[in-house]
């Protein structure tokens, strides 16, 4: 471990939540206790296994402005979009959709019971890139790269580089986005360079870890952010997995409008605008 290591500061473990139609999630990001962390405008975790808390999914509807990630831990999803993307993920796979100036998309699940769960972020776009044309990248569980290591621990890249150099295939420089998931014995260390002015958080999916220096505990289920420093090292008090999420803030004017993420209050009246007039 270097002295640049990350220093745990806040912990979040969100609210209870509905979205789309009826579907039963955890909002962490963009809830009262934390509204954005710059470049993250949302992050919801769903996870059960009663076909009631997710059978409705979440029907079409439109956004403008940033990107949607969504990545499955367990059970099946179908994204279907107007711009002409469809299709299936799996558990560890990845739908990575850019809306850009205008999408209308639809997520629902692909199974009539057992364990659907996962996580959606939303990452936010540039100024110059709010109204570029939108795009859909997909990922199967056997197009992550995976690092293995000697300790016993798997890491999975869905975006950014480990270490030792293994690359994630989502392609983003908007905010230059890291996305790992990984998993540890009990006992074992992990360390991952992140960029210095990046935003960074660390959820934990299961287990329990202690983070930097100070070995700040961070336990189930809970999403901490950490601060100052160069890498993040991580020690898994348990048995554990988690996601490490990173990228470089944007620090440009953000307005909120549901679906819709501009940067100002006219331009979030233009999306309801242009969405009423099927201009997306
Ligand atoms: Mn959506």
């Amino acid at each position: 471990m270097n002295s640049q290591s990350r220093k745990l500061k806040t912990i979040i473990s969100g609210i209870p939540a509905s979205d789309g139609d009826g579907v039963k999630l955890t909002r962490i990001i963009g809830s009262p206790e934390l509204n954005m962390l710059d470049p993250f405008l949302l992050f919801d975790v769903f996870e059960s296994d009663q076909a009631k808390d997710y059978i409705g999914g979440f029907p079409s509807h439109p956004h403008r402005g940033f990107e949607t990630v969504t990545y499955l831990t367990a059970g099946r999803l179908r994204h279907k979009d107007n711009a002409g993307h469809e299709g299936v993920i799996e558990a560890g796979g990845v739908q990575w959709m850019t809306a850009g100036k205008g999408i209308v998309h639809s997520e629902m699940p692909e199974q009539e019971n057992g364990l659907l769960s996962g996580y959606q972020l939303w990452l936010n776009l540039p100024a110059a890139e709010k109204m570029r044309v939108p795009a859909y990248q997909e990922f199967s569980t056997t197009d992550i790269s995976h690092e293995y290591l000697s300790n016993g621990g798997e890491v999975r890249v869905i975006a950014g580089n480990t270490n030792n150099g293994i690359q994630g295939p989502v392609v983003n420089d908007y905010v230059s986005p890291v996305y790992m998931d990984i998993t540890l014995p009990e006992g074992q260390t992990f360390e991952q360079a992140v960029n210095k002015e990046d935003n960074t958080f660390i959820y934990v999916i299961h287990g329990a870890l202690s983070i930097g220096e100070t070995k700040s505990k961070l336990g189930n289920h809970q999403l901490g952010i950490v601060q100052d420093g160069e890498g993040v090292f991580v020690v898994a008090n348990d048995e554990s997995r988690f996601l490490l999420v990173s990228a470089r803030p944007l620090n440009e004017p953000v307005a909120r409008g549901g679906p819709f993420v501009m940067n100002t209050k006219a331009e979030i009246l233009q999306a309801f605008e242009d969405f009423q007039n099927n201009r997306f």
